[in-house]
């Protein structure tokens, strides 16, 4: 079979590190040269050449949080696999790390396993997975060293979630955070103090209003359950990764335990970053519901110095999508549907706020959308740079195009998008995936494109 390649001429290329203009060949898939000026005369015939003056040449951004068909509540998630993928390739997400349930009876790697063949089947995009562990297994050990061999090396834990059967009291937590110590995984947590939302609903005496889901979910919730999984890792002398970091309160506790030399990588979300609670009000109150919940608007502004200080690891977006009618069957917070879309607004809604205003580089964007991302979920160097014999996931950016974004313009099968009304600085222009087209020019091409488990090796701490 004849060798695929491509020549990307033109781009300003970003790393995490540094940026560079220089030109990009593709053979096979993977990033074969880089270097200034490369004449396509110089490359065998048949060589596909892609200008790229005046755009960005971005190594492919990773989703480090998704939840793409999601069995919850009696119901899947609006936004399967291949929805997912199509978004995804919209918003220039080439791999996403999903989600894996701990299935009742089964094993952790027989429940990975299971969902890695449903992603591959309806997936355009790659993808890796943290695999959700919510009961201690017989023999811990064993088990991770199962799941490792399976290619994962993240778990998920939740400090919350009774009722669903998520949650893990402190004890089988300390149990887990030592196994993983032990094993060399890394270990992401949902953290909301599970007895401390106990002792608040217990006096809470509201009509149980979308607005009041702050009441009942405060921030207090979230720095308890920091300052618990960062005593554990102290103890273990191990990193921990924080998802979806929401508060300041969270925030400070997370600096207080950093000055103690606990080692927390922290992810938080466009929602977090550019929402608020004044979004609950209304009759749209139910479409803004995602837990933790939505705060004050003096929270944002706390992530969004953090991000911009560097104290923030990773964006990513806890994509969760319901439908519009799903989310509006409910005005009760006890019943709506948890969770809203992102991964395609993410790109270009952390560009124009931190990139368009120069409050950070583009290469500093680059590494918390997709460089952090693949080096704690064990990706990097295959993805998260473009370095030659990197896979060539890349997007090309135009950080000059402005995107009206309203619930048209968006792709997910939710049908709406949280930040419709808001207008960015910078639109993807085109995603490749290992040297295929995924998206471009608006159209949409990745239906042919085959998903690949990416196995992860060990995060280094
Ligand atoms: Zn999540």
């Amino acid at each position: 079979m004849e060798m695929k390649r491509l020549l990307i001429q033109g781009a300003v290329l970003f790393e995490a590190d540094y940026s560079i203009k220089a030109d990009m060949v593709v053979e096979d898939g993977k990033v074969a040269r880089i270097d200034r000026d490369i004449d396509i005369k110089s490359l065998p015939d048949g060589t596909e050449l892609i200008e790229a003056e005046g755009l960005c040449l971005l190594p492919g951004i990773i989703d480090a949080h998704t939840h793409y068909h999601l069995v919850s509540r009696g119901t899947v998630t609006a936004d399967s696999f291949a929805e997912g993928s199509r978004l995804a390739a919209y918003g220039g997400v080439t791999t996403v790390v999903d989600f894996s349930d701990h299935e009742k009876g089964k094993s952790l790697a027989e429940s990975v396993e299971e969902r890695k063949a449903a992603y591959q089947s309806g997936a355009h995009v790659d993808f890796s997975l943290h695999q959700g562990i919510y009961r201690l297994p017989q023999d811990i050990d064993a088990e991770l060293e199962e799941l490792k061999a399976s290619g994962i090396t993240a778990v998920k834990l939740f400090t919350t979630y009774r009722n669903a059967g998520y949650l893990m009291e402190r004890e089988m937590i300390s149990t887990v955070f030592e196994a993983c110590a032990r094993h060399g995984m890394l270990v992401t947590v949902h953290c909301e103090d599970d007895t401390y939302l106990n002792e608040v609903a217990y006096s809470y005496s509201g009509d149980y209003s979308v607005a009041d889901h702050p009441v009942l979910r405060p921030a207090e919730a979230e720095r308890r359950a920091i300052e618990m999984i960062g005593d554990l890792a102290r103890q273990n002398d191990m990193s921990v990764y924080v998802v979806h970091l929401s508060s300041e309160s969270g925030l400070n506790e997370v600096r207080r335990q950093r000055t103690q030399g606990v080692k927390m990588i922290i992810e938080t979300t466009p929602h977090y970053l550019f929402l608020n609670n004044s979004r609950l009000t209304g009759a749209n109150g139910s479409k803004f519901v995602m837990t933790p919940p939505l705060r004050e608007y003096s929270d944002t502004l706390a992530l969004q110095d953090a991000l911009v200080a560097g104290e923030i690891d990773v964006v990513a977006t806890d994509h969760c999508a319901f439908t519009l009618e799903q989310k509006l069957e409910s005005h009760d917070v006890r019943t709506v549907y948890p969770g809203i879309p992102g991964t395609e607004e993410m790109l270009s809604l952390v560009h124009t706020f931190a990139v368009a205003s120069s409050r950070m580089s583009m290469s500093e964007l680059v590494r918390v959308l997709s460089t952090n991302p693949a080096k704690y979920f064990g990706l990097y160097p295959r993805k998260g740079t473009l370095q030659v014999g990197s896979d060539a996931d890349f997007v090309l950016f135009d950080p000059s195009a402005v995107w009206d974004i309203d619930d048209e313009s968006v792709h997910s099968a939710s049908g709406y998008s949280a930040y419709s009304g808001m207008s960015t600085t910078g639109r993807v222009v085109m995603t490749y995936l290992r040297g295929k087209l995924l998206m471009g020019d608006d159209v949409y091409i990745g239906e042919k494109v085959e998903s690949q488990f990416i196995p992860s090796t060990p995060y280094e701490r």
